[in-house]
């Protein structure tokens, strides 16, 4: 079985699209090629006086429709092909909800969990000073992902407006709400999932109310899907982070409540430990991979009970993954659709510090609600019409609001 990147599956989905839209090759060697890509060195001071260079970058996929726009990541794990694929895949997810941008992602290969705040700060603030040149409102605009929140977002936001001279809350979004931060943004992404999570339900028949779900990942995207899930009167039944699993819970809130002050789920009272293994082959109604990319592969897909599965993650499926739950008549709900909840109300929050006025929760629900249930609706009518899965739909809207933008602005000289 061959285990492919990344960015060989995201490359992939791309010539699919391509073809699936009768696009040419001229379309396919521009949509196929990143716009520019930064790699840099960020060297840190260690609380005891020792000096560590760790591999930072920024690409930025496409600008055609607008500056780029994702998210920063801190992990021991990622390299450059993963950047690209995930800013390629930004790239379809805002052009398929049809933000104004185009797509990006950074980060620095440093695992997070091993920097004092301290250093945390240092490391942030150097990423930021070496990517300068080439973010800011009208050109990048950062955002948190794996590994970073929203104090890593003031600290950014900071030293680019140190270095402009003046506060620029608009250079990234997922800041503090008193730094121009949006209400609704840090439950944004889970949010979104939990919308697409039931509206998947109804349209395979089954009611949402009393599902169960299990969630893989209880970061930032895994916690909020699960309150808004279970808000909505769904059955959150298991959810795990990167040392395992626990069923048997009251309530996620309590799990989060050990884990804030544990480092992890595994030990929360009253909870029996399973594996990732485990909950990934859970007989429930609803798989939420919320973690990292390719956990769903040729040797765990066949494993799953779920009749629907909800990408919180970017990428958790592996080609070989994705055709077993197609073949097992499972509705898989896209990465670019089901998380992108985050970057939608990312650009509420941008609009907010472009305008200086600001929006009240309702208003940031109900748009978020709004501009996804139209791509939602988008998706599945097109997927009928065209016999194609969710994501190749999915895929089909982003790329080819890319391909026409290109088209329309042409290529210069
Ligand atoms: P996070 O750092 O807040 O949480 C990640 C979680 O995954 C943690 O609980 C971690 O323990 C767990 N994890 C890591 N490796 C694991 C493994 N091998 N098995 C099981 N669990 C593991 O990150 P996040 O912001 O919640 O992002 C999660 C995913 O969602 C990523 O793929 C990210 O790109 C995507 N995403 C995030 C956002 C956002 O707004 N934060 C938006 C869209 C997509």
């Amino acid at each position: 079985m061959t285990m492919e990147s990344p960015l060989a599956t995201a490359l992939a989905q791309l010539r699919r699209a391509v073809d699936q839209l009768e696009l040419s090759e001229n379309d396919w060697k521009t949509l196929s090629t990143p716009r520019r890509i930064l790699e840099v060195a960020v060297p840190l001071r260690r609380d005891d006086g020792r000096v560590e260079i760790y591999k930072g970058y920024r690409v930025q996929y496409s600008t055609t429709r607008g500056p780029s726009k994702g998210g920063v990541r801190f992990h021991q794990d990622i390299d450059l092909d993963e950047t690209v694929a995930l800013a390629m895949l930004m790239t379809w997810k805002c052009a398929l909800t049809n933000l104004p941008y185009g797509g990006a992602k950074g980060g620095v290969a440093v695992d997070a969990r091993t920097l004092s705040l301290q250093e945390n700060e240092r490391l942030t603030r150097r990423y930021t000073s070496e990517i300068l040149p080439i973010i800011g409102p009208e050109r990048d605009i950062p955002a948190p992902d794996v590994g970073t929140d929203e104090r890593n977002m003031a600290w950014m936001m900071d030293t680019y407006s140190v270095n402009e001279g003046f506060a620029v809350p608009s250079v990234v979004t997922g800041k503090p709400i008193v730094l121009g931060g949006s209400l609704g943004r840090n439950s944004a992404t889970g949010d979104g999932v939990a919308i697409s999570t039931r509206e998947a339900l109804k349209m395979r028949g089954i009611n949402p109310q009393g599902a169960t779900v299990a969630i893989q990942g209880f970061g930032k995207v895994g916690y909020w899907a699960a309150v808004a899930l279970e808000k909505m009167g769904l059955r959150v039944v298991a959810v795990s982070d990167v040392s395992g699993g626990v069923t048997g819970f009251k309530s996620v809130d309590d799990v989060l409540e050990y884990s804030k002050t544990n480092g992890t789920v595994l030990g929360a009272p009253g909870t029996d430990h399973i594996t990732n293994q485990e909950l990934l082959g859970l007989n429930v109604d609803v798989l939420i991979p919320a973690a990292l990319a390719d956990s769903i592969t040729h040797s765990t897909a066949s494993s799953i009970k779920a009749k629907v599965v909800v990408e919180g993650a970017n990428a958790p499926t592996t080609p070989e993954g994705d055709a077993i739950m197609n073949s097992n008549g499972i509705l898989v709900v896209p990465d670019i659709l089901a998380n992108s909840g985050g970057v939608i109300v990312s650009y509420f929050e941008w609009v907010q510090d472009k305008q200086n006025y600001f929006w009240s929760a309702e208003d940031v629900r109900e748009n978020l609600n709004k501009i996804l249930m139209k791509s939602i609706v988008e998706v599945e009518d097109l997927a009928k019409s065209k016999k194609v899965t969710w994501r190749e739909a999915a895929h089909m809207l982003g790329v080819a609001r890319v391909a026409e933008a290109h088209r329309l602005r042409g290529l210069y000289p």
